[in-house]
């Protein structure tokens, strides 16, 4: 049996079903793409196998789920793996479908994004918008890790590290326009001069070693813009 992977946000899903299932998939590569659009056209690529999945946290903070394809001939039989974090594989095709698509939905955010999210109900700890995008009120926010996650930093991914900011703030956080203090005030990164008072929940701690850390990145630029000297 062959199953078609799809390109949709439910491709991670479909892989470790496919996975679960011992499907062969369909490989089709984009060629020359740019924005996410094949420019190219698409070559066919043969028949795969899912070999393995794994997790890895994006820059954003984001649960990115990986495959490793390798490729199959077209009678080369292929194993079922179950999807089963505790290792269990007696289970029937309808849980099958139902672990992979809960276990979709937890890439999406790590835990610890989600929970500060939560914790401020999408505001700005920084400005304090609140991005509502639907009648129902549903809002949008980001998880920023103070220390960032990934090389050169290795920030981790936990509540003590992670703020919950507007996409804007975000942008200026990442790039040292925005820093806090160790009291967390939150200052402009360019002047030092203070821009807020950083909004807190009582349960959410914030280490001071990430701040220090986050501004240290910055430390060699000059705090000031260069004036010349009057004659
Ligand atoms: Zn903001």
């Amino acid at each position: 049996m062959v199953g078609d992977q799809s390109m949709d946000s439910r491709g991670n899903a479909g892989l470790l079903l496919n996975r679960a299932l011992g499907n062969k998939v369909r490989v089709i590569r984009g060629l020359d793409i740019k924005r996410q659009i094949a420019t190219g056209g698409y070559l066919y690529c043969g028949l795969y196998r899912v070999a393995d999945s794994w997790i890895t946290v994006g820059k954003e903070g984001f649960r990115i789920c990986q495959f490793r394809l390798v490729k199959v001939g077209p009678d080369e039989e292929v194993k079922p793996q179950p999807v089963s974090p505790d290792g269990d594989t007696k289970t029937d095709l309808e849980e099958q479908f139902r672990r992979t698509v809960a276990y979709e939905r937890l890439l999406r955010d790590s835990a610890v994004v989600r929970h500060v999210k939560e914790m401020y109900q999408d505001t700005c700890q920084v400005c304090g918008v609140r991005l509502v995008v639907s009648p129902d009120g549903k809002a949008i926010s980001e998880a920023a890790h103070i220390q960032a996650l990934g090389k050169p930093h290795n920030g981790p991914d936990t509540i003590e590290n992670v703020l919950c900011l507007c996409p804007n703030c975000h942008a200026l956080l990442d790039r040292g326009a925005l820093q806090l203090t160790d009291d967390c005030d939150v200052i402009d990164g360019l002047t030092q001069k203070f821009k807020y008072a950083l909004t807190r929940v009582k349960e959410h701690h914030i280490q001071v070693r990430y701040l220090r850390q986050h501004r240290s990145r910055w430390a060699e630029r000059p705090s000031q813009p260069e004036i010349p000297e009057q004659p």
